[in-house]
């Protein structure tokens, strides 16, 4: 990747401008950070395992007729985007209670929800993401009525989607956090899909397998970035070196 087309570095990625003025590349880096960035690490093969993860979700989801942002994979760490006109607003799903929900309203954490509650959250790094409603959305112009219903209407559909496909291997998809953008006037799902991204536990042994590990010192971190890996994509790697040159 070009240094001099390098358009935004965040916490995670590294997005570059591609050739074509329409797309862009999306490189996962092993870095890692939680609580607002006051925690730091390094996860090994982070970047290959969310790339890959993240690849075959947003395949799978449009297969399932979802738009996505996904084009391709440029390497083994890096993936091929359309371009989006990103919306500053987070859209986390939560099936059970987990993280900031259970703290907020005193929830035991595995406590089913029934519907599935949909949060918004302003992204903003100077607030530290704060929940928001549709009013805030509207009042704040971060997106138009419209914008937010088809919004929550996807998410809706990546979760009736992702749900089952993921219980298929071996997963619960506890929550996760979405972004959208547009590209031309329309409503596509950007960003990752991965364990950074998703609450993830064993459906056998109801461990997670996600980005807690890492926030909870719960040890394993690497192992289960590989196994999410290997659940989801049968653990093969378009590029010879597979994991270990990521
Ligand atoms: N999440 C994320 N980015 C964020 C905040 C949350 O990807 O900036 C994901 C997180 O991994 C989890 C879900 O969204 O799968 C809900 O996170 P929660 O609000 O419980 O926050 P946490 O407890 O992780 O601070």
């Amino acid at each position: 990747m070009n240094e001099a087309k390098r358009l935004y570095e965040g916490k995670a990625k590294i997005i570059y401008q591609a050739e074509e003025p329409d797309r862009v590349y999306m490189s996962f880096k092993d870095e890692a950070t939680a609580f607002d960035g006051k925690k730091r690490g390094l996860i090994a093969g982070k970047g290959f395992f969310n790339a890959q993860i993240s690849a075959a979700l947003f395949q799978y989801l449009e297969g399932q007729g979802i738009p996505t942002h996904y084009l391709g994979r440029a390497d083994e760490r890096t993936l091929i985007v359309r371009r989006l006109a990103m919306l500053p607003v987070e859209v986390v799903v939560r099936n059970l209670a987990a993280g900031s929900i259970s703290r907020r309203l005193g929830l035991e954490e595995g406590r089913p929800l029934h519907p599935p509650v949909l949060e918004f959250y302003y992204k903003s790094d100077a607030l530290g993401d704060p929940l928001i409603n549709e009013y805030h959305i509207r009042a704040l112009e971060l997106a138009t009525p419209a914008q937010v219903a088809e919004m929550a209407a996807l998410a809706e559909r990546v979760n009736a989607a992702l749900s089952p496909h993921l219980r298929e291997r071996g997963l619960i998809l506890v929550d996760f956090k979405l972004e959208f953008g547009l590209a031309e006037g329309r409503m596509v799902l950007g960003d990752e899909i991965s364990p950074d991204t998703c609450r993830l536990w064993d459906a056998s042994t109801q461990q997670p397998l996600d980005k807690d590990r890492f926030r909870r010192d719960l040890g394993e971190v690497e192992e289960a970035y590989a196994e999410v890996w290997r659940r989801v994509t049968g653990g093969e790697s378009q590029w010879s070196g597979g994991p270990q040159s990521a």
